[in-house]
Formats: C-alpha cells, structure tokens, sequence
C-alpha cells in the first residue's frame, strides 16, 4: 500500500506524515519547507507513506510544486491523504476539489482544529465527509491527536476510487466530454480530471506527450469553449471560469459545515503583525533579530561554551587518549596521527558544536514560529531593488546554518530566473562551517573586537550578495516578479519539534566531522607526514610543503603566500571546515602551546583578515556545488557560481591588504 499525502502549504502534511512514520522530517512554520518527496514506512508495516510539497492547486507555478503534480501524474500509488486545514478551509478545498476528480481513493485528515476553535470556527466533520463522500477524520498532528482514525481508514482496504462531480455548467461539461472523446487511455488516467485540467491550463498535463499529439484538436475545443463561454457569461480566460465554480461549491459546502461560534475578536496573530510587519519598524525590528541572534550566538553562549570545549578536548581528553595509546604499546606512527593528526584537525572543529547548535536553534525558532514568512515579505521592497524577490531572503537566512538546504530552499520562488539568481548567490552567506575559520583568527589577532570583525564578514557576504544580485541581474533579466506568500499564524514553537529541528541541522555538522572532515584530515596528515625523502620527514619538505608551495605564490598578493595557506585554501573545498583542521595539522606545535599562538606567527592581523575575506566568499564547498548541479540542472552555471566566487574572492581581499598596506596597517 503506498499512500502519497496531498496538501496546501504549511497545513501540517510532514507533522502527520513524522506522527505516522515515525520519523523525523523537517517541519517549520512557513510555505515551502518541503521541498522535495519523502518517504516513510507506515507504522505496523502497513505500506508506505509519501510526503510531498505542499500545493495550493494542482496547476503548479514553482519547482517543488511541479514534483508535487509530476508525482500525482508519473507515480502508481494506491491512495491520497489529503491534509485540509480547518481553519483555511474555504481556500484548501480547492484542491481537495482537483484531488476528488483524479479518481483515486481519497482519505481527508482535517487538521489543525485546534487552531479553527481558536478562531472561533467549529467544522462538522461528517457534513464534509457526507458532501465530498469520502472519510474524514478530525486531527492534530501536531500532538498526534485523532491520528489514530485515519489508522484505521487506511487499515480498510482501499476504496475503488472516488465518485464525485461538480456540475460545471452544459459548456463546460460538453467540452470534457469531448475532450474525453479524443483522448487514448493514458495508463489509466481519469479522462474527465485530464480534460478538466487541460482547459485549466495545466502545464505539466498540457506537456504529456500523448496530448502534444492532440495539440491542435484540444486547443480547437479549448477556442471554440472560450468563444461560447464569452457570449453567455462575458469574457473571462477558462482557468477563472472553472475556479469561480469551484468556489461555488466550496461556499455551498461551507455554509453547512462550518460554524462561526463567536465571530471577530482580533487574533493574536494579527495585533503581532501590526507592529512586525509595519511599513517602518518592520525592517528596524528584523535586523535587530538578527543582531539579537548574533549576539547571542557568538559573544553570550555559544563562544563561552566552545571555549570549554576547547579546553577539554585540547587538555584532559587528549592526555587520556596519549595515556590510553601508550597503556597498549602503540606504534608511535599511530599515536602521532591519532594526536596530531585526528585530534588536532577532527576535533579542531568539533569545538564549534556549541555555536552552530545555537545558531541552528535560532534559526528553527524563526522557522518555527512563522517570523520567517514576514521576514520575507518585510524585505521584498529592497530585495526587489536589487533584482531578487523577498523570498529569496529565506534561503539566505538558511545559508547561514548551512549553504546547501539555503540552495535548495529557492525552489519556492515562482520566477526561474530569480530563481537562479538566488541558488548563485546564496553561497556567499556566511555559513556555520566558515565560522570555525572566523573564531581561530578572531581569537588570535582581534582579541578585544572579536564580536566586530566576525560581524563585518557576515555583512560583507551579505553586502557582495546584493551587489552582484544587482550585476547579474542586468545579464539574467528578470521578467515581471511575482511575489506571494503566505502568512501562517504565529506559533510559539513546540519544545519538542524545535529541539528536533535544530538537533537535524546542527547532526549534520557533527556527521561531517565524523566523515568529511576525517578523510580530509587523515589525507592532509599523510601528506604532511610524507616527502620524497621518505616517511616522518620535517614538514617543510613534505609532499604537501611542496606541492602547496607551487600555489602559494599566488596567493602573496593578498597578504598570505605561504604553502600552510594555500594548503589549508586548497582542502577547504572538501568542506570549510577542512580549512581549520589542515591548519591544526599544519601549525601542531608538539610543546602544547596553542594553534592561535602559531598563527600570530604566520600571520598579520591584516594578512589575516584578507585570509578571512578570501575564506568566506573564494569557493562553495563540495556539498553545496554539487547542490548547485542538481538546483539548475546546468554544469555550466555549477561552474559560474565557482568562477565568479574565486574572481570576487581573490579582487575583494587584494583589495584590502592593499588599501590596509596603504594606510599603514600591518
Ligand atoms: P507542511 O508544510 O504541510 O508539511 O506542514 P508542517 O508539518 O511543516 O507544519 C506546519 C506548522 O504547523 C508547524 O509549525 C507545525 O508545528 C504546525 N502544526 C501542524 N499541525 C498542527 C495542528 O494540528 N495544530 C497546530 N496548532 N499546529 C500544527
Ligand atoms: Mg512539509
């Protein structure tokens, strides 16, 4: 048994789809946080469960909504859940609507009531299921409550499909009908809900290569509709006829199950969005957040708690280790690559845990709580300005916890080229990963304005971003933008799904540490081990010394043309953490005095700052260029979006070692 869910936006599909599974998929309080199909088991083994983007119709204007249609049109599967939100059911039937007429068996999980009493709405569950004749059970996936029910739906062997029309008037109904006439059978598809969809417009269906074959004879009845439909009831494209009877219908259904209990008291969402999304606090009051955020992140909690990290990993567990090899007579090759080598570079980074799982934390808060939705809209005014829409800034805002769901997160803006634009740009947000870089030099060279020059690499990524957005905007024009997006209400974040949320985002980091970062290390200690003069040579005549030595000299313009730089510049590929852990390798000082003390050796607190600059915008790492591959589909632009990275990079940090050397900076 395979059960695909279908549901609007934001309606709770993945919070019932973890309830049923078992599982733990990303839930957050806006439109667009499922991006791409999941698939879970079914409790007890039933069969499978399906969770897919969510879509207000199935006519689909962005990228995860066509894999939603896609899905609907290329996949067998053997039921619908479909998610219907009890507080929004007037706009959310329309697709329940579309679903119907598809012809599959259908099961309604009519969720959020909690939220619809809260409004003051009571919906009768069983007028609904009596006017749509299907099941209908009355849910809250968020704490699981009534799930049991549609259990037992499903337990029951499916349904031979639906029985249900709505009356679309004679000219419609005689245009289906001979749709349906000209139509072959399409692995079983419903010819009256293809028809219905091709007057609509439906692009995915208008694409089927079966119905390309038919274009002229469609488009014929199609024409001769819009002519018909134009004398009787004035001119209107088709795709507005079909929905104003379904909202006929709607409003017919929601008359009788629907009852206003106490009409019209201000919800709390509503008094929150006067002030948040005014015209001119909204912008003050988002980047205070942020600043907020930062703080937090960096100078109150996150910093003090990597610091005692540090401590422990760098003092007590690293003599317990050292004691531990020496108790079982290890080799001394493998006490040196486990201290010097995986210690030193694995846990290197293991000590930025604390930071970017606060980080995270903020960041599923915002999620969470629906602040994400008006931070969008707040910002479309100047993200337009500069040739993005204000949705982009959610993968942004993404791309600071981690550049590769930031990529993808762009699939819910509806115009492709912002679109791309989006994808190219969001590698420049400053990433967790690069913020291992920051604190090493932060701590070493700017000790007193720490929190500022950490600080100033976020804007600057932020600053080239909008920039180049208003370049490449000139060279990729853009049509005419659109921008809709929903508001959900405000929630005050469930304990339970925000720590889960964050404890997703920030599993991956240490995951990285555990694999990535690892082979990385182990490599680069290798490297750094052997030398054409044979094994445990000095380090400056390593492989790595000389191989990176070949590099180097590019780099002198910037400020840092030793091999360690170019080295550590060169893993960093692999992962931006990558950079920190070949620096430990490289600077370990067996004496126990600390990398920071090395580096103030090699460094200046320019060269450094022109490193840091050069380290947060030079390359998107592996993970998110391969991600870049998928989002576009182009090998072309993958390759742009490191070109232009490496070109602004390296322009942006001679430019500030020059202009310091000139105003007598060292
Ligand atoms: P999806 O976009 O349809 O997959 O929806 P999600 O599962 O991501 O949920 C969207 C938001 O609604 C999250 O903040 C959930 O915690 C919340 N939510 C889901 N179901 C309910 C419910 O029945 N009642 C309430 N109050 N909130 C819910
Ligand atoms: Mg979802």
């Amino acid at each position: 048994m395979e059960v695909a869910l279908f549901g609007n936006p934001n309606t709770g599909k993945t919070s019932l789809f973890n309830e049923l599974t078992g599982s733990y998929e990303y839930v957050g309080n806006w439109a667009g946080v499922t991006v791409e199909k999941k698939i879970g088991k079914l409790k007890y083994d039933w069969g499978i469960l399906i969770d897919l983007p969510g879509i207000y119709g199935l006519n689909p204007l962005t990228r995860d909504e066509a894999i939603t249609t896609r899905f609907l049109l290329e996949n067998r599967f053997t039921s619908v859940l479909n998610i219907v939100d009890a507080s929004q059911l007037a706009r959310n039937l329309h697709l329940t609507i579309q679903l119907l007429e598809f012809g599959k068996p259908v099961y309604i999980g009519l969720n959020m009531i909690d939220v619809a009493k809260g409004r003051g709405l009571e919906v009768d569950a069983e007028i609904l299921a009596k006017k749509l004749n299907v099941p209908v059970a009355p849910i809250i996936a968020r704490t699981g409550k009534g799930c049991q029910k549609i259990y037992e739906y499903l337990k029951e062997a499916p349904g031979s499909g639906t029985d249900f029309n709505i009356d679309y008037g004679s000219l419609i109904e005689n245009a289906v009908a001979s749709i349906g006439r000209l139509l072959p059978d399409i692995r079983g598809l419903n010819k009256r809900w293809l028809a219905l969809q091709y007057l609509e417009g439906n692009p995915v269906v208008r694409s089927m290569p079966e119905l390309q074959r038919l274009k002229d004879r469609l488009q014929a009845v199609c024409r001769e509709l819009e002519a018909d439909l134009q004398k009787e009831e004035g001119p209107a494209p088709l795709k507005q006829v079909i929905y104003k009877k379904r909202q006929q219908f709607i409003d017919e259904i929601i008359a009788e199950a629907v009852k206003i209990k106490d009409p019209a008291k201000r919800t709390m969402t509503e008094t929150i969005d006067r002030i948040v999304t005014n015209k001119y606090a909204g912008v003050p009051i988002f980047i205070a957040a942020m600043y907020l955020m930062f703080c937090i992140t960096f100078d109150w909690v996150g910093a003090p708690l990597s610091d005692l990290l540090d401590r422990f990993i760098s003092g007590p567990l690293t003599d317990w280790i050292q004691a531990g090899l020496r108790q079982v007579h290890a080799a001394p090759f493998i006490e040196d690559i486990v201290i010097n080598g995986i210690i030193a570079g694995v846990g290197g980074v293991l000590v930025f845990v604390p930071q970017i799982f606060v980080l995270f934390f903020f960041i599923s808060f915002i999620e969470d709580s629906g602040y994400m939705a008006r931070i969008a809209m707040v910002m479309d005014r100047f993200m337009e300005s500069v040739g993005l829409n204000g949705k982009a800034i959610i993968p942004l805002i993404i791309g600071f916890g981690c550049n590769v769901p930031g990529v993808m997160a762009a699939r819910t803006i509806e115009q492709p080229k912002e679109r791309l634009l989006t994808v190219l740009l969001t590698p420049l947000m400053s990433c967790s990963a690069r913020l291992s870089v920051y604190s090493l030099f932060a701590a070493a060279f700017f000790e007193k304005y720490q929190a500022i020059v950490v600080l100033s690499l976020y804007l600057l990524g932020i600053a080239a971003a909008l920039l180049l957005a208003k370049v490449f905007s000139y060279f990729i024009k853009t049509e005419d933008s659109v921008f809709v997006i929903e508001l959900p209400p405000y929630r005050v974040p469930n304990a339970r799904s925000l720590f889960r949320s964050t404890w997703d985002k920030g599993k991956g980091f240490v995951r990285k540490a555990g694999t990535i970062i690892f082979a990385g290390t182990c490599f680069i200690w290798l490297l750094s081990y052997a030398g054409p003069g044979g094994l445990n040579v000095s380090i400056d005549q390593s492989f790595l010394a000389l191989i990176c030595g070949a590099i180097a000299p590019v780099f002198s313009p910037l400020g840092f043309g030793t091999w360690q730089a170019a080295a550590a510049l060169v893993t960093g590929f692999l992962a931006k953490e990558v950079v920190v852990s070949t620096m430990n390798i490289l600077y370990f000082v067996p004496d126990g005095s600390s990398l920071v003390h090395a580096v103030t050796e090699a460094f200046t607190p320019l060269s450094a700052y022109s490193f840091m600059v050069f380290t947060l915008l030079y390359i998107p790492c592996l993970a998110t260029a391969a991600t870049i591959q998928k989002e576009t589909g182009s090998k072309k632009w993958t390759l742009f979006a490191i070109v232009y990275a490496l070109i602004i990079a390296y322009i942006l940090s001679f430019v500030i070692f020059r202009l310091g050397r000139l105003l007598g900076l060292d």
